[in-house]
């Protein structure tokens, strides 16, 4: 235990930091959060990896996200066990209660959870190669080359849309044109998200794509063009 006049390490600097600087210049922001509630329009499943910033890729202030990340951004296949699945009811909790207009799936490259799911997690970790299972469906039969793995990255988005379509309370809100699904895959290196078009059935650079993405079985209109709201 470090004593009381012990520098303090970098992450406290940190947390001071955003108490000292940042806080005073949105105090509103945060104080209005509380005294109104959230109300974020977007659930963002999003791989837990360090590399992939939500709040910075969409510009989106405190309040606009319901953010559930997981190890290959996965949506576990809707099921009545009850078992203790997070992200099953983060997703339910998004849909249900905070009644979301958008859910974006968000893969990216050099996924980690893509590459393991080929070449095997180590013995000992049993949660994770039970996990990893849920993406076998999107696997190649092929060796996992840098194209085979950026393809199975964007195949495994699509089969996470198409297993919140099996959610009730999704299928029923996307149906009635008050939720719309996007899969996104994020390429690192080139800082540029690809989005899933349901009707070309591909991927498009955000640079060249028309809208923020549609997943599938309901084409979704923005009002305003935009992913997320000015406000
Ligand atoms: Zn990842």
């Amino acid at each position: 235990m470090n004593k009381p006049d012990a520098a303090p390490d970098d992450l406290l600097l940190r947390l001071r930091d955003f108490h000292s600087d940042y806080f005073p210049l949105h105090q509103q922001r945060f104080q209005d959060l509380v005294a109104q509630g959230q109300h974020p329009k977007t659930l963002f499943i999003g791989c837990s990896d360090s590399r992939l910033v939500p709040y910075l890729l969409t510009g989106a202030a405190p309040g606009e996200l319901f953010l559930v990340r997981n190890v290959g951004a996965f949506v576990p296949p809707y099921d009545q066990s009850h078992g203790l699945h997070g992200t099953m009811a983060a997703i339910e909790f998004a849909v249900l209660s905070l009644k979301v207009e958008r859910i974006i799936v968000c893969g990216h490259s050099h996924c980690g959870a893509i590459r393991t799911a080929y070449e095997g997690a180590p013995d000992e970790a049993v949660a994770l190669k039970a996990w990893l299972k849920l993406v076998d469906e999107a696997l190649l039969p092929v060796q996992p080359s840098r194209e085979a793995l950026r393809r199975t990255e964007q195949r495994a988005v699509v089969l996470q849309l198409e297993r919140l379509m099996d959610y009730p309370m999704v299928r029923r809100a996307a149906e009635a044109g008050h939720l719309s699904l996007h899969g996104w895959h994020y390429v690192i290196e080139e800082g540029e998200v690809h989005v899933f078009d349901a009707e070309q059935g591909a991927f498009v650079p955000a640079s060249l794509a028309s809208h923020s993405g549609t997943g599938p079985y309901h084409p979704y209109v923005e009002h305003d063009g935009q992913i997320l709201s000015d406000g």
